[in-house]
């Protein structure tokens, strides 16, 4: 009704248009931003969006080539239960904290900076583990560069290790393997490098891409010539960010602290944070009052790369949420508000993910052009199975592509799995954890459940020939 009014055109003419792209609407619903955009495109109009979306423009300065000068790489550690992520991280920080300044204690606030080869730095996520890692990703963060996938080499591929690997190539993250526990009389790496390539995932001694390191995360051996090569790795992404800017990142962590207020630890991608700065994050407004760094040393600024603790927040903004230094601290307020009123509106609606039903409307809009999937099951022939044919599926205009296939019921990690790769998932005699499904439902993932092979090929084939039709 309200895009008729703007274009001057009937309410049925609009309702026929998108009943044309296999969109039945009522007079009263509201089309999303592709529809809309088709639709008035039909009456020959163009669809300008103002308002949520152009002021997130405005508060990142574009960078001209010559601005832009070499950053640090930012590390996630990824892998199984057990198998020496939390060590791996712990050695790193005491070993290699910022020159100059050893001897302090440090803490845990998210992220820590370590120096390599006396001139060069890494940024590493404090939170290890594949399921932090894209539980941001879904909330529309990418701060990772680099994932290190820990394998105890003394041990196997085992599923979270997988599941990792898969976390990773979703993110299109170049991974680096740790052999770890290289000190234990069962360790075995050539063990590793094997079931890796039983994945298909050829590391560079046998002639592949993957860099490997053997360590020993409890001793350090080796741990030097780990981020030798994942300096190496990030050299090849030519990372680049402008310092000279207003601040822009991404928020790790926040809490309420008692004595100081609200704390969040940011991650500057862009420009540099000082003190004094107005800073905007989510819903949330505030002006620096202290920055922090990892030991707890009170810092002026901090550039891009770093992580820095961040008082002066009026309220605590979720891991996730994008942060940013702007111009005016009541200018951020305003802008503070307005996102709380839009959350308010929207009921906190969450971005629209694909379900089998949509795809049909996705393709006629013309921007579809890859179905992803996430394959559970009870056993692994038939999650291998219904792999296979799902991917053979696959024509030239739509690539089927499975993200994630193990056996298990449905997890939470699915899930954010599903909501960080736009992904729907399929559980083949199998179901959802309580959590799972709760966590589904929030995020609007399709989350379908088979007992029969061909049923669920069958479903996937209709809905994909769905988006093959679209006839006007
Ligand atoms: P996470 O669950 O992946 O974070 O694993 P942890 O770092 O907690 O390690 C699990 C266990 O393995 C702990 O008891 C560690 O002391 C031990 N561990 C980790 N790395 C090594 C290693 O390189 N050698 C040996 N011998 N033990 C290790």
């Amino acid at each position: 009704n309200e895009l008729a009014t703007m274009m001057d055109v009937s309410v049925t003419e609009i309702i026929a248009t998108c009943m044309s792209l296999g969109l039945f609407v009522s007079i009263n619903q509201r089309l999303d931003a592709e529809t809309l955009t088709i639709v008035a495109d039909e009456f020959g109009y163009e669809i300008q969006f103002v308002g949520a979306e152009e002021e997130e423009i405005n508060l990142e300065e574009a960078d001209e080539e010559g601005d832009l000068v070499p950053r640090s790489p930012i590390v996630t550690v990824m892998g199984h239960v057990d198998h020496g992520k939390t060590s791996l991280l712990d050695f790193v920080r005491k070993a290699n904290v910022i020159s100059g300044e050893a001897g302090g204690i440090t803490q845990h606030i998210g992220a820590y900076e370590v120096m390599v080869d006396g001139d060069k730095s890494i940024t590493f996520l404090d939170t290890p583990g594949h399921e932090a890692f894209t539980a941001m990703r879904a909330r529309g963060a990418k701060v990772t560069d680099v994932a290190i996938i820990v394998i105890a080499a003394d041990d196997s591929v085992m599923p979270q290790t997988r599941e990792a690997i898969n976390h990773a190539m979703a993110a299109n993250l170049p991974m680096v393997f740790a052999f770890n526990k290289i000190d234990k009389p069962g360790a075995n790496a050539d063990r590793i490098r094997e079931q890796l390539s039983a994945m298909n995932i050829l590391v560079e001694e046998w002639g592949g891409k993957y860099q490997t390191q053997e360590i020993s995360a409890k001793t350090g051996f080796n741990i030097d010539k780990l981020l030798e090569k994942v300096l190496l790795e990030a050299e090849i992404l030519e990372l680049k960010a402008n310092p000279n800017k207003r601040a822009v990142g991404t928020v790790i962590e926040a809490q309420l602290d008692k004595g100081r207020g609200y704390v969040a630890t940011v991650l500057v991608e862009a420009g540099t944070l000082k003190v004094g700065d107005p800073i905007l994050a989510g819903a949330y407004s505030g002006r620096v009052k202290a920055l922090y760094n990892e030991r707890g040393t009170r810092v002026e600024s901090a550039g891009p790369a770093a992580p820095v603790q961040v008082l002066g927040f009026q309220g605590a903004p979720q891991a996730g949420d994008r942060f940013n230094g702007v111009d005016s601290e009541p200018e951020a307020r305003e802008i503070a508000n307005k996102r709380l009123q839009l959350q308010r509106e929207q009921g906190l609606r969450t971005q629209k993910h694909i379900t089998l039903d949509e795809i049909g409307r996705r393709l006629a809009i013309g921007n579809f052009k890859e179905l992803n999937i996430i394959i559970k099951g009870d056993v692994d022939g038939s999650v291998e199975a219904l792999s296979d044919s799902l991917q053979k599926l696959s024509t030239e205009e739509i690539q089927v592509k499975i993200v994630h296939k193990a056996v298990g019921p449905i997890s939470e990690s699915d899930v954010l799995l599903a909501t960080a790769s736009d992904a729907i998932i399929i559980g083949f005699q199998v179901r959802p954890s309580a959590g799972a499904r709760k966590l589904a439902e929030a995020e609007e993932i399709d989350v379908r459940l088979y007992s029969i092979i061909y049923k669920a090929i069958d479903e996937i084939k209709a809905a994909m020939e769905g988006m093959l039709a679209p006839e006007f």
